[in-house]
C-alpha cells in the first residue's frame, strides 16, 4: 500500500525509533507533516559542466567515472581520508572525502557518479573536497534546485529531502484545497498541489515564486479570516450598558485633560453606552497621558457596579499603575488592589476571595490576572496596557473570565505602529489615536555622542543632578559578557551591575547611584524604583525594565549606553521616560560603533520626536521581525509570509478575507470547511481561544 499523508514516518524505510524522536523535535510525525515542513532556502544545483570547463568561483555538477578503486588513509586518530580519482573524458579530478570511509564501498571502479561542488584548479591539477554525490541518473540531490530545510541535531538535509520527496511523490493526490475557487481565480493563485510540489522541488525559480505566492497568500488569508471573524463576533457581541461622562470623571484629575484625552474618553463612553461589547485600542505616544484614559474606564466600571482588570506587561509597571490608580480613584470610593506573581500565600488568598466577592473594584496586575483560580464577581472591563506585549491569546483568556456578558475590552499601546501593519495587527479593534501631548512639554533634546565625549557626558550628568534633577543610565545587558553580540570582539558592553558599581566608586562617589534590572526580585526592584521616584537616588542604572510606562517627572536626563544595540522604537520608548515634567529634558545616545548605518539610524532619532515617523523608519531599516522583537505583536506565528516583504499580498489577502467573512461569517458553507479548520488551528496553536 502506498503511503498517505497520515502514514507515520516510522513506517518508512530508514526511519527507526531514534530518528523518529529527532524528527518529532521538528514537529514531524507523519508524511503530511513533512509536506508542511518548508525549505529555508534553496541551492541551485542545476548547472552541469565538463571538468575542463568547470568554473572556480561556484559549485557545479560534473558527471565523471571512478577511474581507480578509492584509497583510504588514516591521518591520525579521528581523521581519515578517502581519495577518489575520476575522469569525464575532458580531464581528471582528484576528489577527497574526510571521514567518510563508507565511500570506498560505494564507489566501484568504472562506475559513474554526479559530483556537485567547487572544482579547484592548481596548474593542471583539478580537485574537489567533500562534494555532494549520487549515482548518475538518480537526480535526487544533484541536477536540481535543492531545498535546504531547517534541521535539528542528527537529522541531515538529505534525510529530510528524501522524506519530502516521498511526500511530494506519494501524498499530493487529493490534497484538499483550502482556498475558495473564487478567491483563487480572482487573485491568480495556483492550486495547492502545484504549490506544495514546487515549494519543495521547483522546476525553476519562476515556479518557485508562483508556489510561494500562493502559500503566502493562503497563510495571510487564513490569518485575516480569523481576525475578521474575531472582529465580527465582537462587534456583534452584546455588552453591558454603562453610564458615566468624561466631565464628571475629570473632576478627579489633578490636571485638565488634553483634547486628545477628552476625545478618547468620549469614544470609550460612547462604546460603553452602546449596548455592544467595546473593543478599542487607544494608541498614543509615550507621555500622551493614556493612564488617565484608562482610569476613566476603571472609574466608569466601578460606578456601574462591575469590576475592572488592568493588565500591565511587567510587575514594575503594574505596581506603578496600582499606585497611580489608587491615588486617583480611591477618593471616588474605588477600591484598588494589586495582583502580581509576587503576591502569595495568605495575602493572595484574601485578595482572591475579596475579588470573587466583589469587594475589589479595580485589580491591577500582570499575567497573574488571568491565571487559573482567579475569579471575579462581575468583570465588566478589561484594560491591557502596552498591548503589543500581549497576544490576542491573552486578551481572549481574560475576556473568558467575564461570564455570561463579555466584558468590554480596551487596549493601550505606546508603540506607534506603521499604519499598514496596524491595520492587520489591530484588525479586530476600533482605534482612538491620541495625537496631542499634555501642555508645557518641551521635546526631549537628543544627542549622539562617541566614546571620546564620555567625560563630558559624565559632567553633564553631574550638572543635572546639581540642578536637582535625576538621571537614568540604560545599558543593554545585565551581566558582563552576557552574550556576545554580533558586533564582534572588543565591544565593551556596559553591564548594569558592574557598571553601577564602577560609576558609584570612581565617577560619582558623591552621588547616590542605584541599579535595577529584570533579574532582581520584584520586591528589590520595587524598593529601588520607589527610592528613585522618591528622590533618594540621583542616578539609576538600569536595563530596559524601565522601558515601558515608568513615570518619574523629576528625571530629566537619559543616557543610553551602547545605543546601537537598541531598536529605534525601543529607544523612543526609553526616551519617553524623561521629558515628563516641567524641566527641559535630554537624551544622550552613547555609541562606540563606527558603522554608517548604525549612526544613520541613531541620527534619525535625534532628528524627531514623532513616534510614528520613527516607527516607519525603524521598519524600513530593520524589517518587521526586529521591529516587533520576538513575537511581540502577539499574532500567530507565520511560517511562510513576511510582514514587510509581503505587504502587498497582505492587503490583497485581507480584503479577500473580509469579503468572505462578510458573506459567511462563521464559515459554515461546506466549501469553507477546510478553511475554517485551518483558521482554528492557526489560532489554537498560539493559544487563542477560538471556538
Ligand atoms: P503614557 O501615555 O505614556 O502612559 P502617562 O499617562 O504616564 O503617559 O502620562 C505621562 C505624564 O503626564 C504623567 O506624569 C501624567 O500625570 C501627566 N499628564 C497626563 N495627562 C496630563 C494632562 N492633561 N495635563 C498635564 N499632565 C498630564
Ligand atoms: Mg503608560
Amino acid at each position: 500500500m502506498p503511503p498517505t499523508r497520515e502514514t507515520p514516518l516510522t513506517e518508512l524505510p530508514g526511519v527507526g525509533p531514534q530518528r523518529a524522536k529527532k524528527l518529532e523535535k521538528l514537529g514531524l510525525r507523519t508524511l503530511g507533516d513533512v509536506l508542511n515542513h518548508l525549505p529555508q532556502r534553496y541551492e541551485d544545483r542545476r548547472e552541469c559542466c565538463a571538468l575542463k570547463d568547470a568554473p572556480q568561483d561556484r559549485a557545479c555538477c560534473v558527471s565523471a567515472m571512478v577511474a581507480e578503486t578509492p584509497r583510504v588513509s588514516y591521518i591520525r586518530r579521528g581523521l581519515s581520508l578517502v581519495k577518489v580519482k575520476a575522469v569525464d573524458g575532458t580531464a581528471t579530478v582528484h576528489i577527497t572525502f574526510f571521514n567518510q570511509d563508507y565511500i570506498r564501498e560505494v564507489m566501484g571502479r568504472g562506475e559513474s557518479f554526479i559530483f556537485f561542488g567547487i572544482v579547484e584548479r592548481q596548474g593542471n591539477l583539478l580537485s574537489m573536497t567533500n562534494p555532494v554525490f549520487e549515482r548518475e541518473g538518480a537526480a535526487r540531490t544533484t541536477g536540481l534546485i535543492m531545498p535546504v530545510y531547517p534541521l535539528t541535531a542528527g537529522i541531515s538535509n538529505n534525510l529530510l529531502a528524501g522524506l519530502t520527496r516521498r511526500a511530494v511523490d506519494d501524498c499530493l493526490d487529493g490534497l484538499p484545497e483550502a482556498l475558495p475557487a473564487q478567491v483563487r481565480k480572482e487573485h491568480k493563485l495556483c492550486q495547492t498541489q502545484f504549490a506544495r510540489k514546487n515549494i519543495h522541488y521547483p522546476a525553476d525559480f519562476e515556479q518557485l515564486a508562483v508556489a510561494r505566492r500562493r502559500l503566502v497568500f493562503e497563510e495571510l488569508f487564513v490569518l485575516t479570516c480569523g481576525l475578521a471573524q474575531l472582529k465580527k463576533r465582537r462587534t456583534a457581541g452584546e455588552g453591558r450598558v454603562m453610564e458615566g461622562t468624561p466631565e464628571e470623571f475629570s473632576a478627579l484629575l489633578p490636571f485638565v485633560p488634553t483634547g486628545a484625552q477628552r476625545r478618547a474618553m468620549e469614544d470609550i463612553a460612547a462604546d460603553l453606552r452602546s449596548g455592544k461589547a467595546m473593543n478599542r485600542l487607544v494608541q498614543g505616544d509615550v507621555g500622551s497621558g493614556k493612564t488617565a484614559v484608562a482610569a476613566f474606564g476603571a472609574w466608569a466600571a466601578a460606578k456601574n457596579g462591575v469590576q475592572c482588570a488592568l493588565m500591565a506587561p511587567t510587575e514594575l509597571l503594574a505596581e506603578q499603575h496600582a499606585r497611580t490608580m489608587g491615588a486617583l480613584l480611591s477618593p471616588a470610593g474605588v477600591r484598588v488592589a494589586l495582583l502580581t506573581g509576587g503576591v502569595k500565600g495568605k495575602e493572595k488568598k484574601t485578595l482572591l476571595s475579596a475579588l470573587a466577592a466583589g469587594e475589589i473594584d479595580l485589580v491591577v496586575g500582570t499575567h497573574a490576572l488571568f491565571s487559573q483560580g482567579v475569579e471575579y464577581r462581575e468583570l465588566g472591563l478589561v484594560i491591557a496596557d502596552e498591548q503589543h506585549r500581549f497576544g490576542v491569546a491573552q486578551r481572549s483568556a481574560l475576556v473568558e473570565k467575564g461570564g455570561a456578558v463579555p466584558p468590554h475590552v480596551m487596549v493601550m499601546s505606546a508603540t506607534p505602529i506603521p499604519r499598514t501593519l496596524a491595520l492587520i495587527i489591530y484588525g479586530d479593534l476600533d482605534v482612538s489615536v491620541m495625537d496631542e501631548m499634555p501642555p508645557g512639554r518641551t521635546p526631549v533634546a537628543t544627542f549622539l555622542v562617541g566614546e571620546d565625549k564620555r567625560q563630558r557626558m559624565y559632567g553633564f550628568v553631574r550638572k543635572q543632578v546639581r540642578e536637582g534633577r535625576q538621571v537614568y543610565i540604560v545599558c543593554p545587558s545585565v551581566e558582563e559578557n552576557a552574550g556576545r553580540w554580533e558586533d564582534g570582539p572588543g565591544m565593551d558592553l556596559k553591564a548594569v551591575t558592574a557598571y553601577a558599581g564602577e560609576l558609584q566608586e570612581k565617577v560619582f562617589p558623591d552621588l547616590r547611584v542605584g541599579f535595577v534590572h529584570g533579574k532582581l526580585k520584584s520586591k528589590e526592584k520595587e524598593a529601588v524604583m520607589a527610592s528613585f521616584a522618591g528622590g533618594a537616588l540621583d542616578v539609576l542604572v538600569s536595563t530596559t525594565v524601565i522601558e515601558v510606562g515608568v513615570d518619574v517627572p523629576n528625571a530629566s536626563l537619559m543616557v543610553v549606553e551602547n545605543a546601537e544595540r537598541f531598536g529605534l522604537s525601543q529607544l523612543h520608548q526609553l526616551r519617553g521616560r524623561v521629558g515628563r515634567g516641567k524641566h527641559q529634558s535630554f537624551c544622550v545616545l552613547v555609541t562606540a560603533s563606527r558603522s554608517g548605518t548604525a549612526r544613520e539610524r541613531l541620527r534619525a532619532l535625534c532628528a524627531t520626536n514623532d513616534g510614528f515617523q520613527i516607527a516607519e523608519e525603524d521598519l524600513r531599516l530593520r524589517g518587521p521581525g526586529d521591529f516587533f522583537g520576538k513575537r511581540q505583536h502577539g499574532l500567530p506565528q507565520l511560517k511562510v509570509a513576511d510582514f514587510a516583504a509581503d505587504m502587498e499580498l497582505l492587503k490583497e489577502a485581507r480584503s479577500a478575507a473580509e469579503e468572505l467573512i462578510a458573506a459567511d461569517p462563521e464559515l459554515k458553507k461546506p466549501a469553507h470547511r477546510l478553511l475554517k479548520k485551518k483558521v482554528r488551528e492557526l489560532f489554537e496553536e498560539n493559544g487563542a481561544l477560538f471556538s
